[in-house]
C-alpha cells in the first residue's frame, strides 16, 4: 500500500477513500454488513469480502433483488448505519 490518498466523491463531497466504508444493504433496507474501504478498495472487492466468491455474490444479487453495496463516509456509517446493525429488522412482516 502506498501512502497516496485516493479521493472519492461521496454524497457530493470529495473524501479520502480511507475514511469510507462499503455498506451491504439488504433488499428490505436493513444494513447487513460493512467492509472498510481502506482494505477493500473497490466495490467489487467489497462484494467479494461479503460473499467470498463471485459465484456466491452473483447468486445473492439474483435471488435478493435490491441487494446493494453503498460507499459512504465512516462518519455517516457510525451515525446512521451502525445503530441499525444492532437492532432487529423492522421490515420482516412486509413482503416475502
Ligand atoms: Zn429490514
Amino acid at each position: 500500500m502506498s501512502g497516496k490518498k485516493t479521493m472519492v466523491s461521496v454524497g457530493g463531497e470529495d473524501v479520502p477513500l480511507n475514511d469510507c466504508d462499503w455498506v451491504l444493504w439488504n433488499p428490505c433496507g436493513c444494513p447487513r454488513g460493512v467492509a472498510m474501504a481502506r482494505y477493500f478498495r473497490t466495490e467489487d472487492a467489497a462484494w467479494l469480502s461479503f460473499f467470498g466468491t463471485w459465484k456466491a455474490a452473483s447468486l445473492a444479487q439474483r435471488n435478493e433483488q435490491g441487494l446493494r453495496v453503498e460507499l459512504m463516509t465512516h462518519e455517516r456509517y457510525s451515525a446512521e448505519v451502525f445503530p441499525l446493525m444492532t437492532g432487529a429488522c423492522p421490515h420482516k412482516a412486509v413482503g416475502a
